[in-house]
């Protein structure tokens, strides 16, 4: 199968010719066909799988035929994703003259009103922000639009979102082509899809071979104390700086705080690193990325606001600083290597209270995860050091009142999206709470299945 056979257009097929993509991903062989012919459609892939290119590709063939503005609307969840979308639609568009906006938080809103003003054919952008414009610009019109397109739709619609995305889809014209990409298949999604009135055309990677993470990756965990945790995090990244210098290293983490401490940690003991994070300006943000992804930095530190769809494309070892209580978020983290076929590696720090939740990874993924070893030599060399370099930061972080600053920040950053932080602070605690009890319930049904098991495999006492 070529791209030629599935209707792509000649000025297409030579572009992409030009950026050597040559046989079209199984996502695209399925749906651009199905899009092309007017269809809505919901396509479940892997990340990686080409996905951006399935919708981007039909969207680009109809706009040439009938250029007009707004043509298409594509929401994502995090900022760097939008920025990613649009490089795809400028690569492939370029000859066209087209006409693209990015809209996101982060960047003044009246710069962006003025970008909106010259009417461009595609707009890609987060759902706050589109939202407020959709709101409060009486300039900007979707009136027009044919094209919806919801990536990383379980994220979008699992919540959060919702006031925002029906502002959006209120200014959206009822005769559209929705089209809903997702890299997993939530109970959210399904539900979408069996509200959806237009017979929509569904492609779900083959689920029986369908194992969430690609064949390519290897999958590693390494048990570590807790108090040990970044002491092992610089070993391996030291090890891995050794033995393979031209390996660029993501590291996961699970909060904001603890991303800029390691981030200041590796500094100050003189590993080069970058980090991401939502206390980051958008400035700091993209200047973070584009330096990993040039290579300039080889290891850069990120919360899950980097773990969807990022297509950087050589990165070769994932380590998870934690086991994601969601596997979901695993399998978006580790998705970040091992793209596109090439190899690559994740490790999972687990601590011994933990293993449970690398269990449930497990049969998420269904892959049984090979244990990892370190030279505890070496780290007992390093173990005072990183400690203490990590609690300095800390130190040097509350002395800068860095948490009251974050909340200051997030607080702004609500308030222009339109939103009360003091009822999003009460929403939050709630879920929280709601994690908290399911996440101690699953501890105790872990801990009781564990002691029967352990004692069906004791031999009883002999009798007397
Ligand atoms: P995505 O899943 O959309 O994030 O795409 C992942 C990466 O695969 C991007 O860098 C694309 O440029 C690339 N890509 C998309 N389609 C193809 C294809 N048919 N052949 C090779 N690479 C592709």
């Amino acid at each position: 199968m070529d791209f030629k056979s599935l209707g792509v257009c000649n000025w297409i097929l030579r572009q992409l010719n030009e950026i050597g993509i040559a046989k079209p991903s199984t996502v695209q062989t399925s749906c651009i066909p199905e899009i092309l012919k007017g269809r809505d459609c919901i396509g479940v892939a892997k990340t990686g799988s080409g996905k951006t290119l399935a919708f981007a590709i039909p969207i680009l063939q109809t706009l040439s035929e009938d250029p007009c503005g707004v043509y298409a609307v594509i929401l994502t969840p995090t900022r760097e994703l939008a920025y990613q979308i649009n490089d795809q639609f400028q690569i492939i568009g370029i000859g066209m003259g087209l006409r693209s906006c990015v809209v996101v938080g982060g960047i003044s809103t009246s710069e962006q009103q003025l970008e909106l003003d010259k009417r461009p054919h595609i707009v890609i952008g987060t759902p706050g922000r589109l939202a407020d414009h959709v709101e409060n610009n009486s300039t900007f019109s979707l009136s027009r639009v044919k094209y919806l397109v919801i990536d990383e739709a379980d994220r979008l619609l699992g919540g959060g979102f919702s006031e925002n995305l029906s502002t959006i889809f209120s200014a959206l014209p009822s005769k559209r082509q929705s089209l809903l990409f997702t890299a997993t298949n939530s109970e959210i999604v399904s539900e979408t899809v069996k509200a959806c009135p237009n017979n929509p055309f569904v492609w779900e990677c083959d689920t029986a071979v369908d194992t969430k993470t690609v064949e390519s990756l290897e999958q590693k965990f390494i048990l570590v104390p807790v108090n040990a945790k970044n002491c092992y995090l610089m070993q391996l990244v030291l090890d891995t700086r050794s033995s393979r210098p031209r390996d660029s290293i993501m590291i996961f983490v699970k909060s904001v705080k603890l991303a800029e401490l390691l981030d200041r940690t590796f500094k100050k003991l003189n590993v080069c690193c970058s980090s991401l994070h939502s206390n980051k300006s958008q400035k700091d943000r993209m200047a973070a990325l584009s330096k990993f992804k040039s290579n300039h930095t080889k290891v850069l530190i990120a919360t899950d606001i980097a773990s969807r769809g990022l297509d950087i494309p050589e990165v070769q070892l994932v380590i998870n600083h934690n086991v994601p209580k969601d596997p979901k978020d695993y399998v978006h983290r580790v998705g970040r290597t091992a793209r596109a076929g090439r190899g690559g590696k994740s490790v999972t720090f687990v601590i011994p209270t933990q293993i449970g939740l690398l269990q449930a990874v497990e049969e998420h993924v269904n892959v049984k995860m090979e244990e990892w070893t370190l030279d505890e030599n070496k780290i007992a060399e390093i173990i005072l050091q990183v400690n203490t370099t990590f609690r300095e930061c800390n130190i040097e972080l509350e002395s800068e009142d860095w948490d009251e600053r974050r909340n200051i920040h997030k607080r702004k950053d609500q308030i222009l999206q339109g939103l009360d932080p003091e009822v999003e602070d009460a929403k939050k605690k709630k879920v929280q709470l709601k994690e908290q009890i399911k996440f101690k319930k699953d501890r105790r049904k872990m801990i009781k299945e564990a002691e029967k098991a352990h004692k069906f495999s004791t031999p009883l006492p002999e009798a007397k």
